[in-house]
Parts: C-alpha cells; sequence; structure tokens
C-alpha cells in the first residue's frame, strides 16, 4: 500500500541499522515520523516496591533515546518524544499531523500486545493504517521450521531444528536520508524527560563496574568493535564466559540487544566477519548459541503468553513458596552472610549488572536455599538490571524456579562448589564483600570455618561486622 504520512514508532529497537520498520518506511517514499513515547507504566512501582525501571535502566534508557535523536538527526530526521500510554498519544499524533500509517515492532508478552491491539484498533477507527514487523530474534518468526504454537519446549530441540532447517536474514542497512516533514507539520520534536520525573536518582558512579554501559546504538557498534576486533575476546569466549570480574571474560551485550540498539543479527554478521577474517572455532560458535537461548525464551514466551510470569510456570506445578519480606531483603542487599552471593547481589545493586555464572547462583540460593517465592527473585532483576529483558529474564528465572522445561530435574547449585570453581582465591568476593577483605585466600568464602580469635585478629566479627549466614550449606566436597 501506498502512504504519504508513516509514523515509525520505536519501542525495543532503538537503532537505525538494521531497523525493518523505518527501512520500510523510508524506501516507500513516504515522510516518515520517527516518535518515542515514554510509558509511566513501565515507570510504576512492582508488588515488591521497587520501580519496575530502576534507575540502571532508566538512565541506560534515556541514553539510548538521545543517541537515537542524534543519529536521526544525521540523516535529516530527527524523533518525536511523548510521553503518556502509546495507544493514545500515537493516535493524537498521527491524526495532528495526517499520518496515513503507524509502523512498529511486534512485541511478546501481555501488558505490550494489549498496547498493540489498542493503538491498532484506535488506529483503524480512524482509518489509520498500521503495520506490525518482527524485528528481535536473530531467526526470524516466520522462518521458524514450526508454528510457534509448536514451539519444541526443550532448548536443544529447538536449537537443532532451527540450526538445521532455518537461516539467518541478512540485516537491513540503515537509511541514507529520512524524509521527515517540515516545521508546519512538527514545530517542536520534543524534549527527553529527566530520570526525576520518574522518581529516579542518577546512579552514583561504582568504580568497581565490570563497565561503563552508556546507552545507544553508537555505543553499543562501539563495544562490538571494541570487544571483537581491537580486544580480540571473541576467539577465546567460550572458555572466559563463566568468569566474574572485568570487561573482557563475557560481550556484555546484554543491556543494548534488551533495548534494541543492536539486533542480534547485526552480531551475527560480525561473528561471521571475524570467522573469515581472524578465526573460527568454538568460541565464535558460542556466542551465536547463546543469541539462539535469547531466541527460545522469546518463542517459549510468545508461544505460553502470561504462564511465563505465574508462579506455576509453564509447568503448572503446585505453589509452596516462602514468602518472607525480612529475608528477600536480606538476599537483594547482599546480607545473606554467604560471601559468594553478597558480592554477585552487591554488584547487581551498586552496578546494574551481574554476570550469567552470578545470576545463576544467586538465583539457585533464593529458590533453593531460602525457598523464597521466584517471582519475587525476577521482579527484583526486573527493576535493578540494565540489560533487563522480559522474556530471557522470566524465562530463566522460571528454570530456576523449576517450573520452566528444564529436562534436568535438579538446578541446585552449591555455592561453595561454585566459589570454588569460579573464585578461587576469593578475589571477586573481596572487590565487593571488603569487610571480609582481610580473610585470605578461598577462606573468605566460608569465614564461619575460621575461629572468633583468627576473625578477631583481622576485625571481623560474626553477626557484628558481616551477617551470620542464613544457611548452614553443604561443604564444598
Ligand atoms: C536468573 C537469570 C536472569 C537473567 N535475566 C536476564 C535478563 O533480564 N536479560 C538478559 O539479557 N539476560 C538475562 N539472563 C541471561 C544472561 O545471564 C545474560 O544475558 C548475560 O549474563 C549477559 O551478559 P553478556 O551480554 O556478557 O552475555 P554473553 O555471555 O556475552 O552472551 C551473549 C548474549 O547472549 C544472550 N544470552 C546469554 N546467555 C543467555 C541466557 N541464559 N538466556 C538468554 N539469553 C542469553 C544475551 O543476549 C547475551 O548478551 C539471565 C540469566 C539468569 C540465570
Amino acid at each position: 500500500m501506498n502512504f504519504n504520512r508513516i509514523i515509525v514508532w520505536f519501542r525495543n529497537d532503538l537503532r537505525v541499522k538494521d531497523q525493518e520498520a523505518l527501512h520500510k518506511a523510508c524506501s516507500s517514499g513516504a515522510e516518515v515520523i520517527p516518535v518515542y513515547c515514554f510509558d509511566p507504566r513501565h515507570f510504576e512501582t512492582t508488588e515488591i516496591g521497587y520501580p519496575k525501571t530502576g534507575s540502571f535502566r532508566g538512565k541506560f534508557l534515556l541514553e539510548s533515546v538521545a543517541d537515537l535523536r542524534r543519529n536521526l538527526r544525521k540523516i535529516d530526521g530527527d524523533l518525536v518524544i511523548l510521553r503518556g500510554n502509546p495507544e493514545v498519544e500515537i493516535i493524537t499524533l498521527a491524526e495532528r499531523v495526517k499520518a496515513d500509517a503507524i509502523f512498529f515492532s511486534e512485541e511478546v508478552t501481555a501488558e505490550e500486545q494489549h498496547v498493540d491491539k489498542s493503538l491498532e484498533k484506535a488506529a483503524w477507527s480512524k482509518g489509520i493504517a498500521t503495520e506490525r514487523f518482527w524485528q528481535s530474534t536473530l531467526y526470524h518468526i516466520e522462518d521458524l521450521p514450526f508454528p510457534v504454537t509448536q514451539v519444541p519446549e526443550v532448548f536443544t530441540q529447538f536449537r537443532k531444528s532451527v540450526e538445521k532447517m532455518a537461516s539467518v536474514r541478512p540485516t537491513y542497512p540503515q537509511p541514507n536520508k529520512i524524509n521527515f516533514p517540515n516545521e508546519s507539520v512538527i514545530p517542536l520534536s520534543g524534549e527527553l524527560p529527566g530520570l526525576k520525573s520518574y522518581g529516579l536518582e542518577d546512579p552514583e558512579p561504582e568504580r568497581r563496574s565490570v563497565m561503563e554501559f552508556d546507552g545507544g546504538e553508537s555505543a553499543g557498534l562501539g563495544r562490538i568493535q571494541s570487544y571483537f576486533w581491537e580486544g580480540d575476546h571473541l576467539k577465546v569466549y567460550k572458555e572466559t564466559r563463566n568468569g566474574l570480574m572485568g570487561e573482557d571474560y563475557s560481550s556484555k551485550f546484554s543491556a543494548w540487544l534488551a533495548l534494541g540498539c543492536l539486533s542480534p543479527r547485526t552480531i551475527y554478521e560480525e561473528v561471521k566477519r571475524y570467522e573469515k577474517e581472524r578465526k573460527k572455532n568454538q568460541s565464535t560458535y558460542w556466542l551465536i548459541f547463546e543469541l539462539i537461548w535469547r531466541d527460545y525464551f522469546r518463542f517459549i514466551t510468545k508461544k505460553h503468553g502470561n504462564k511465563v510470569f505465574k508462579i506455576e510456570g509453564i509447568k503448572n506445578t503446585r505453589d509452596s513458596w516462602r514468602r518472607d519480606s525480612a529475608d528477600f531483603q536480606r538476599w537483594c542487599e547482599g546480607q545473606t552472610g554467604v560471601p559468594f552471593v553478597d558480592a554477585n547481589m552487591r554488584e547487581l545493586k551498586f552496578s546494574g549488572f551481574m554476570s550469567n555464572r552470578g545470576r545463576q547462583n544467586v538465583a539457585s540460593f533464593l529458590v533453593n536455599d531460602l525457598g523464597i517465592d521466584w517471582t519475587w527473585g525476577a521482579s527484583y532483576f526486573e527493576s535493578q538490571l540494565i540489560d533487563y529483558d522480559v522474556c530471557s529474564n522470566w524465562g530463566n528465572w522460571m528454570y530456576v524456579g523449576g517450573v520452566g522445561n528444564d529436562p534436568r530435574e535438579n538446578r541446585y547449585f552449591n555455592i561453595l562448589r561454585q566459589g570454588k570453581n569460579y573464585d578461587k582465591n576469593g578475589d571477586y568476593v573481596r572487590l565487593w564483600v571488603p569487610e571480609l577483605a582481610d580473610i585470605k585466600g578461598f577462606d573468605i568464602h566460608q569465614p564461619w570455618e575460621l575461629s572468633t580469635a583468627q576473625l578477631k585478629k583481622i576485625g571481623i566479627q560474626m553477626g557484628n561486622t558481616y551477617p551470620q549466614s542464613m544457611v548452614d550449606l553443604e561443604g564444598v566436597f
């Protein structure tokens, strides 16, 4: 269909490269109005009392939107900023500027789909056309070798089928120019809100962070450049990916992927180029393997809908969880008395990031050692993670909670054994739990093994300078 004026509504696809909606709108010859709408519902307080979007992600989002606007301005466009419910605000704008179509990326979870449907209904009632685009995954939904309702429940089956029977589509190039309407149509494109308007403070700078995360496509592409090409880290990714400290043990692409500043296909193409120009090995494949995990959780969420947020999960397991707010708070604050758990939870609290290894351990601890409602953990992560992705977060939590479709029954992580394997000398714990820093070597993981006299010598008093452990942990061996 031919349109004269198209609104491209940006959501979790904050980029100009490999942006099908933008690409199609620009190549149609129509005037194009890119729009971002800050939805107040994304900043509401959740049942556990934390904001849905905490300050780390809030800041990253604002930076990403600002970067998108700069990149659009470089190609003669702009980004109109709205605030309010998109299903209302975008329709009002469309009527005001006489747009005849709205293009946007499809989301998979119920709240977002409700917004999509309301927006479509309102648009159609006013004679405005809409087009949805599937943009968030490596494999396009239409290229799956099965309908989404038949997505295999087990990851390995899913991976093997897509690897064998589907291929990754090429990326869309960035448009060279946007035909943005003149001032008589859009006199002002609007100011970006500040964090404070959503009740959030700028996060304090944290020198112990794995790295500085700047929001936006430009910084995301910069991270590909530094991790793949300058640092040449991709060739050892499989061996380093379980690390805990520093920039380079894993890609750190997650925050840019979550807001769509980077598309998985852009990363895929860079991996293929790296394999041609530098090296192809198990590590280069493994990064793609992880992106397939990301796809898997997205398609499983699309298949099961709201069940992924429910305590019974997709397995429909009966609810027998504890809901002890005081114990839960100790976990959130990194005050459980188990140093490896506390180090990871403090990293999350003070930096907005935690390694995959850390996430698995703290989640298992909450669920298996404390027996606390896994949805509380997922909800806290939602607030705190800079890279929160609705499907990856709730999907992974459901797995740990034992209510997903993991064929391995018991996902218990022995925290001390994990500490021994991944933080043998205790350096990671020393970084985030400084009150124990004087305990030498691996002993920092189990201060309860030292005598009161030994601890006293280095100024530690269990239950006073550091909490007593909430649980008796199994030994390392
Ligand atoms: C309890 C729990 C909650 C999680 N919540 C999130 C979340 O909200 N957002 C998120 O992006 N990831 C989440 N993960 C998955 C994983 O921990 C992060 O993607 C990863 O640590 C991000 O670091 P990275 O980009 O350096 O990863 P890398 O190891 O470099 O992996 C590359 C990319 O692959 C994808 N990926 C890797 N592992 C997984 C996985 N297990 N599931 C889905 N995708 C994966 C991510 O997009 C990641 O950026 C969660 C894992 C657990 C156990």
